[in-house]
């Protein structure tokens, strides 16, 4: 059932949650004592509660389909960071016909086993932007170049099932994500990160840390922004900053496969990118790491998680 609303009472409490079910759109009114929300990238009850998103740093901008594949079953995921244009493919890409052009964005293939219908993989594209350079892509015909270009390689089927798209608010550039007794986790608090577009992992673990503190206290308006703050504030609050360098064009095309060729570099990348730095580590990347998060979230003009 689609939420809708929230009622309050008079502390500012949420104290109910307004639904709408069936093609009547009947009203059903669920009362609550503490509310988790998670709904998701748009957060329409978020939006209810007087979440706002910030898109002056960076945000993801991708779309996925599934794709019937003769390598349903490969044990190996791909992403190709690199998108050249061919003469002649793409239709619909402005760029299509010229040479070896290079296209804004990159492309990933899921294989999906057995699972969904079935002999498919998750065939996306996507890219990184911020407002003062919004990702110059159309989605739908860079997927669809993106499959023609891999379709032999993949044994693609001709078909891209269930396209969709999606604006993602990414590094905590949300505020507003709680209230007395309710908060927003997972993609609604904007906890997705920057470097590699991951947020089920920050999705199940803000609903396990948000569940742990709504048990353990009345109110956690304040104790919430507090809570994802220490947890990734640093880290999204750098890896934001090195995110909106990768928009700058050609940037990622020239150096990334420089870096790539280099095996210290990507073993210090992977691990800083999947934000696999912990506390108790002391090595020099970690040291270094959490020293540039401290730096960047002193000169960040809005840290993650604030207005
Ligand atoms: C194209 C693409 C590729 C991605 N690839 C990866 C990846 O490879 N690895 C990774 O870790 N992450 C990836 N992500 C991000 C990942 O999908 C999300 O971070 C994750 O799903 C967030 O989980 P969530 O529970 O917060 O939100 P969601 O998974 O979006 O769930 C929100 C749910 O709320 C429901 N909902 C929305 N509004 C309402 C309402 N008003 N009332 C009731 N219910 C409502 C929705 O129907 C949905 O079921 C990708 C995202 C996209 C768009």
């Amino acid at each position: 059932a689609r939420a809708v609303d929230v009622e309050r009472d008079g502390s500012g409490r949420v104290s109910a949650v307004v639904f709408v079910v069936g093609p009547e759109r009947q009203r059903h009114v669920v009362r609550c004592e503490r509310l988790v929300v998670a709904d998701g990238v748009r957060s329409p009850l978020g939006k209810v509660l007087g979440r706002e998103w910030h898109r002056d740093t960076a945000y993801g901008v991708a779309g996925r389909s599934y794709v019937k594949s003769g390598r349903f079953d490969d044990p190996w995921i791909s992403s190709h960071l690199e998108l050249r244009a061919e003469p002649g493919g793409g239709a619909g890409l402005r760029a299509a016909n010229d040479k070896g052009a290079l296209l804004p964005g990159y492309g990933w293939i899921f294989p999906l086993g057995t699972a969904g219908e079935g002999g498919e993989v998750n065939l996306g594209v996507g890219a990184l932007a911020t407002a003062k350079r919004p990702a110059a892509l159309q989605i739908r015909p860079l997927m669809e170049y993106y499959a023609e270009l891999r379709r032999e390689e993949w044994e693609l089927g001709p078909d891209l099932r269930l396209p969709t798209s999606a604006l993602l608010p990414m590094g905590g550039a949300v505020s507003g994500v709680a209230g007395p007794n309710w908060i927003l986790v997972g993609d609604a608090a904007g906890c997705v990160n920057p470097l590699n577009g991951e947020g089920i992992d920050y999705g199940l673990e803000t609903g396990r840390v948000g569940a742990e503190l709504l048990a353990s206290r009345t109110d956690v308006a304040e104790a919430w922004p507090q809570l994802l703050t220490g947890h990734y504030g640093e880290a999204f609050s750098i890896a934001r900053r090195l995110a909106g360098l990768l928009t700058v064009p050609r940037l990622l095309p020239t150096f990334g496969p420089l870096g790539m060729r280099s095996q210290t570099l990507m073993t210090v990348a992977l691990r800083v990118m999947g934000n696999l730095v912990t506390d108790e580590d002391r090595d020099v990347t970690a040291r270094l790491w959490r020293w540039a998060g401290r730096r960047s979230v002193a000169l960040d003009d809005r840290p993650p998680f604030t207005a």
